[in-house]
Parts: C-alpha cells; sequence; structure tokens
C-alpha cells in the first residue's frame, strides 16, 4: 500500500451548463473528456474536464444546475482550487482572461510561487500557480491554448476549517502526505509523488462561518490509489481508525470510497483505471452523452430533460502561436 500520490479529481456544482462549458473548455482550454449524468440523479448531467484523456490529477467535474442558487465558501469545504502552469505563462494567462471578461487578481506570491487568482462564472475560487516543476499531461492539440501556455494540472486544493490540526494528523497519519511549509494561517502538505496534484492547503479560520452549499461550492476532492486491491486496504484502514467509509461505488471510469474528514470536508480515494478510454476514443472523447449500462433503457427520457449545450472554444489571440 504506498502513500497517496495526489489528488484525483475535483467535483463541485455549477449553474447553467452551457455557461461551464464555455468556461472550463473554451477559455481555459480544459478538454470536456466525458459528458454524462449524474449517476445517482441522472436528471442532471455530470460533466468531466482535464487534459487530452482526463490523466488523474487533471479532473475537474462538474454537476450543472441551471436553477442553483449561489453558495458561499466557509469552513468545512474545499475553498480553492490552483492548476499549474510553467512559470513564463502567469502575464500571457492574466491577458487571456482579461481579454475574455474574467477579471484577475494582482499577481501575489505564496510559498514562493507566483499565483494568479479569479473566480468561475459561478463564483468559484481559482488560480494558476506559475512553476517549473514537474507535471506529466497529456496535452490537448485541439484545445484553443498553445501548449506551452496549457495548464498541467491541479497544483492544490484549499481546505477552510475550523481547526486544521485533526485533518492534518489524517493527512499525515493515513494517507502519506508530508508537511510542506506554514505561511500565516495556511499550512501546506505534499503528496508522496513528484508530480502533478501534489498539494492540498489548510486554511485554518477559527473564527470563520460555515460554507453555504450551492453554484460555485466544491462536492468533494478524490485522491488518487492505484488500483482496486490498494483501495481495499485504504478502505479498512480507514475504518480501523474510526471513519465512516461508503462499499466502493463503481463510476464507470474509477473505482470511488468516500468518506467525511474531521473538518467536514467530503473525501473520496478513487482508483486510476480504468479511465475516460473506456467506452469511447481518445478522438471523440466527451462529444456523446455517455450512459453506464444500467441507465441505457432510459436514454430517451433522460436525454429529454436535459438541456442541450454546443462547445465553442476562445481562440488564443493571433501571433500567440509563435
Ligand atoms: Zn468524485
Amino acid at each position: 500500500m504506498q502513500a497517496i500520490q495526489g489528488l484525483h479529481h475535483i467535483t463541485a456544482v455549477s449553474g447553467d451548463a452551457q455557461t461551464n462549458v464555455d468556461f472550463y473548455e473554451g477559455i481555459l482550454g480544459q478538454r470536456l473528456v466525458k459528458t454524462t449524468v449524474n449517476f445517482d440523479d441522472p436528471g442532471t448531467y455530470h460533466l468531466y474536464y482535464g487534459d487530452e484523456v482526463g490523466t488523474p490529477g487533471t479532473i475537474m467535474t462538474f454537476f450543472p444546475w441551471s436553477h442553483m442558487g449561489r453558495g458561499r465558501a466557509g469552513n468545512g469545504e474545499a475553498a480553492e482550487v490552483l492548476w499549474s502552469v510553467p512559470s513564463a505563462s502567469i502575464g500571457w494567462w492574466a491577458e487571456r482572461l482579461e481579454s475574455l471578461g474574467v477579471p484577475v487578481s494582482e499577481v501575489e506570491e505564496r510559498f514562493g510561487e507566483q499565483v494568479l487568482r479569479f473566480e468561475d462564472p459561478d463564483g468559484m475560487r481559482l488560480g494558476l500557480v506559475g512553476t517549473d516543476a514537474p507535471s506529466t499531461i497529456r496535452a490537448w492539440e485541439g484545445g484553443p491554448i498553445p501548449a506551452e501556455h496549457e495548464i498541467r494540472g491541479f497544483h492544490s486544493v484549499t481546505l477552510w476549517l475550523t481547526r486544521s490540526a485533526p485533518t492534518a494528523r489524517l493527512l499525515t497519519e493515513e494517507l502519506g502526505y508530508v508537511g510542506d511549509g506554514v505561511e500565516g494561517n495556511r499550512q501546506r502538505f505534499r503528496a508522496a509523488s513528484d508530480d502533478r496534484a501534489l498539494f492540498i492547503d489548510l486554511l485554518e479560520r477559527s473564527d470563520g462561518s460555515r460554507g453555504i452549499f450551492g453554484a460555485g461550492s466544491i462536492h468533494h476532492i478524490a485522491f488518487r490509489t492505484v488500483d482496486d486491491a490498494e483501495q481495499l486496504e485504504y478502505r479498512e484502514r480507514l475504518i480501523s481508525h474510526g471513519y465512516d467509509v461508503t462499499p466502493v461505488r463503481d463510476r464507470q471510469y474509477f473505482h470511488s470510497i468516500y468518506f467525511r474528514e474531521p473538518g467536514g470536508v467530503l473525501f473520496e480515494v478513487a482508483t486510476d483505471a480504468p479511465g475516460f478510454l473506456y467506452d469511447e476514443p481518445v478522438e471523440t472523447l466527451g462529444d456523446a452523452l455517455k450512459l453506464p449500462d444500467w441507465l441505457e433503457p432510459r436514454r430517451e427520457a433522460i436525454e429529454l430533460r436535459l438541456p442541450g449545450f454546443t462547445r465553442r472554444a476562445q481562440p488564443a489571440a493571433a501571433g500567440d502561436e509563435a
């Protein structure tokens, strides 16, 4: 049983599907690698974005609910997602986002790296970190972002907590993370790998209020495990340490177990396999609505309830291809 190698995916709730696709695929250039439904509520899409093939550590997923009110970030939630981009690309991204109507922060420094913060259309806190640390992804050649500026998977996710110590113990004692620095009330933990999606930040807000769940809220974060056998070992270990862990659930593209960490954030441990090429080829990933076998008999009714959307990339500005 290896230590956790990093994040697998992050799942959030959004408003309107078209707005979500326009932002994550059209502006950020994160390929829509799977169009499916929420298996627990098939009247709603489940949209998966990532690199060209949805490599673990690049996957951001959404349940779009067009009538959902906005959430408010607070304690007991993952409240900010940062991706890695090459350090020389931060200025390029600031210009791109602003030119497409996305306000950005001044470039800030966090643990010695430059961070450009912005929000998605539902107010979710996002950002890009300039880093030249290795990050293995499959660049999306068909996407709107020139390869040298492309997002290289997650950098980190920040959890807002009333008390960070119990969550820190879970990360270090059960999941194999190690402390990687402290800045003010922010503690950073690093997964046991030297590739993408390595960092979890715990932000202790001892007098902060709890979050209100809604559009723009992160539902859960998922950690990577290599296979089903290791996932079961994690399940047993967590149960033996008092965590209430679900049975293994078949999510078609990976297998999942879920439990709530001491600060209230929903955690998942997901397998790398089988991945998004399981039911369609790389060329057409995300194009067709995919349903698991047990929902196929209901396809017609499901399709009638889902709003349509189109995929339209915002091209890079002229001259950026050089
Ligand atoms: Zn998940």
